[in-house]
């Protein structure tokens, strides 16, 4: 049984206050699989890229349990690209270039060797693709996890919609939020979006938190205040591979398990965003983690006496 991760593989270029990256290793799926590969093994990945991507970087991901059979290879054409610019309170980003290439085109196929898939995390890209993809497995997941953005929002709303129907968490952010119900109230949304079909909803509000959501419950699992953040792309995504990796370890998709889980999306999201790309996720030790999810228990416990 296993966990197949999809979503974009790409190049990135980022511009934050205090620095500008070159074209860098990025992607949706990219994130996931370096953070879900610290608590799960193996991550069956689906996605595309271009022959501009380096092999390289194809042979890390399969030393860290990574198959990827599932990921096409274009050989002759350019692999997604995006570019955003953070501005000075580093939680809001404006895109500013998105070029397709290879994601424009791409017709997922599901290897025979990933039907046994138990999990199921559907990272950003194209609504129609993460459609296909559950189409293709015969058997439904025991859970779907999807994570989208703002871009599908405003050019497929409607193939959004149907997919997000079909899953059972949801993860976008606070704007996404607002911007998929038109409330501004995040309670408010969190209804309209569980109406819409998932039973669960993540909704990651950047260094301030994110808060989960199940039927008239509410959970909140907080950031952890560092010194500096370098950048923050990825995070997202980093923190949707520690949610999926924890739940695939455990195997338990209650929602007492989730906000465990939304502890440690919260713990490798940390990490992310103290270097440049996936450049810290490369680095991390079971014990850097360990002592991470310390320091969030740390964090939020406190005793308190009722007057
Ligand atoms: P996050 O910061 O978690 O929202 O994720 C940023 C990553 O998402 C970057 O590495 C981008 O390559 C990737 N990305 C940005 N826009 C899209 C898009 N429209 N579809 C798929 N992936 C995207």
């Amino acid at each position: 049984m296993s966990l197949i991760v999809v979503g974009s593989m790409a190049f990135d270029a980022i511009e934050t206050p205090f620095g500008k990256s070159d074209k860098i290793i990025g992607g949706a799926a990219t994130y996931i699989a370096w953070s879900a590969s610290n608590f799960t093994s193996p991550i069956k990945q689906l996605s595309v890229v271009g022959g501009d991507f380096p092999k390289n970087e194809l042979r890390l991901l399969e030393e860290r349990g990574v198959i990827l059979e599932g990921v096409q290879i274009k050989e002759n054409e350019k692999s997604f690209f995006w570019s955003g610019r953070y501005h000075m309170d580093m939680n809001t980003r404006d895109t500013l270039e998105t070029h397709l290439n290879v994601l424009g085109t791409f017709d997922p196929v599901v290897p025979e060797s990933y039907q046994d898939c138990e999990f199921l995390m559907l990272g950003n890209l194209a609504p129609a693709v993460q459609l296909s993809v559950i189409a293709q497995l015969r058997e439904r997941p025991k859970l779907i996890v999807m994570d989208t953005m703002n871009f599908w929002m405003e050019i497929a709303l409607e193939e959004l919609k149907k997919v997000i129907a079909e899953v059972d968490v949801l993860l976008v952010n606070d704007s996404e939020a607002r911007e998929l119900t038109h409330e501004f109230s995040l309670v408010r949304a969190a209804r309209k979006i569980m109406d819409m079909g998932p039973k669960y909803l993540i909704i990651k509000k950047g260094e301030h938190g994110a808060l989960l959501f199940h039927d008239d419950n509410v959970f909140f699992a907080p950031a952890l205040p560092l010194e500096d953040v370098f950048d923050p792309t990825g995070a997202g995504d980093t923190f949707a591979g520690g949610f999926i990796g924890h739940i695939a370890r455990t195997k338990d998709i209650s929602y007492e398990n989730m906000k465990t889980a939304i502890i440690f999306g919260s713990a490798m999201a940390s990490f992310c965003v103290e270097k440049f790309g996936t450049e810290r996720l490369r680095e991390l030790t079971k014990e850097d983690i360990d002592q991470r999810i310390i320091q969030f228990q740390d964090l939020v416990n406190f005793d308190i006496e009722l007057v």
